[in-house]
């Protein structure tokens, strides 16, 4: 199938592009790096009379790095992200996730502001937004808004951006001290949307006690997730004391919104989900008790 007829437009700044989305409401939609929105708009399942194209605004893309956070440009594609060494040492789950997202060809044209604001529920830089921490960087024609994770993916494709809104970039905070990161998630083939994933940051103190955790979930559920009962559980705990298949069962427990399709039932999905947290928290871990 081919997309219903639209108008493509390719603003030549941020400020253009804004005031179009302020002119345009709901009959527009950002254009980023097409990964997504392509094969949706192909499909027939959106339609939509305008298309902005951001993917040339150099304002959105790039990656800098300070003592306290990694900013991402809206627009930076994911594979810079995955092959940047500021970032594989300021914020190493970024790095280690990137891999996972479909297959070289789609990183090199999808970007990570897309995948946000996309907010696929299997996707993994949602997951690794909501367990970090991070906060979106929002823009729409005379204002700008920051947006914590836990506020910005309200449902199934859904986020907390308006119409007329533009995320601009993305601020990962940068964990300090002993910290560990880790992503495992299960999928059919490599590329693949995971059946079910987890992603887990934890620092230790010097006495070895948890004093941050962020368990992030994918694949699970109509939004990406954050395992809050899971990590307040851990907090203050030595890690030796803290049982990683424990935490995966606790980690999914209580879910009432678990995914159930082809590739497995919500028992099945909830299996594998603790499988995961319970993977990823080891790593995690180990790297932060050996920092
Ligand atoms: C075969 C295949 C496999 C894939 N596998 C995975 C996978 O395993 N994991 C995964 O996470 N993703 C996967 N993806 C999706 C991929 O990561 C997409 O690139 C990403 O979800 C969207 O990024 P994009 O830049 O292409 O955005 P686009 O497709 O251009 O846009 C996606 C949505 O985000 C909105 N948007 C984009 N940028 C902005 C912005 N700056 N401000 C406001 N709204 C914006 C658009 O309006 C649209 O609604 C896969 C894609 C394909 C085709």
């Amino acid at each position: 199938m081919k997309p219903a007829v639209f108008a493509y437009h390719a603003p030549a700044s941020v400020e253009e592009a804004l005031d179009l989305l302020r002119e345009l409401g709901d009959d527009a939609k950002v254009l980023a790096g097409g990964q997504s929105l392509v094969p949706m708009l192909s499909m027939r399942l959106s339609v939509f009379p305008h298309l902005i194209d951001v993917g040339n605004l150099g304002e959105l893309d790039g990656i800098r790095i300070d003592e306290e956070r990694v900013t991402v440009g809206a627009i930076t594609c994911d594979s810079l992200v995955e092959r940047d060494a500021g970032v594989a040492d300021a914020a190493p789950l970024l790095s280690r996730v990137t891999p996972y997202i479909g297959h070289l060809a789609i990183r090199n044209r999808g970007t990570l502001g897309g995948s946000i604001a996309h907010a696929d529920p299997a996707g993994e830089y949602p997951a690794a937004a909501l367990a970090l921490d991070a906060e979106m960087v929002v823009r729409s024609a005379g204002s700008q808004r920051r947006v914590g994770a836990s506020e910005f993916f309200t449902g199934l494709w859904s986020t907390a951006l308006n119409p007329e809104e533009l995320l601009v970039e993305v601020d990962f905070p940068r964990w300090k001290g002993r910290s560990g990161f880790a992503v495992a998630e299960h999928a059919r083939r490599h590329g693949d949307f995971a059946i079910a994933g987890a992603v887990v940051g934890v620092t230790l103190d010097a006495d070895d006690r948890i004093v941050r955790a962020g368990i992030g979930l994918f694949g699970m559920a109509s939004t990406p997730l954050r395992a809050s009962t899971a990590e307040a559980d851990v907090i203050g705990r030595t890690y030796t004391d803290c049982d990683s298949e424990q935490i995966g069962h606790l980690s999914v427990e209580g879910l009432d919104d678990v995914v159930a399709d082809t590739s497995g039932s919500a028992q099945y999905r909830r299996q594998v989900g603790a499988a995961m947290v319970a993977r990823a928290w080891s790593e995690a871990v180990n790297e932060a008790s050996n920092a």
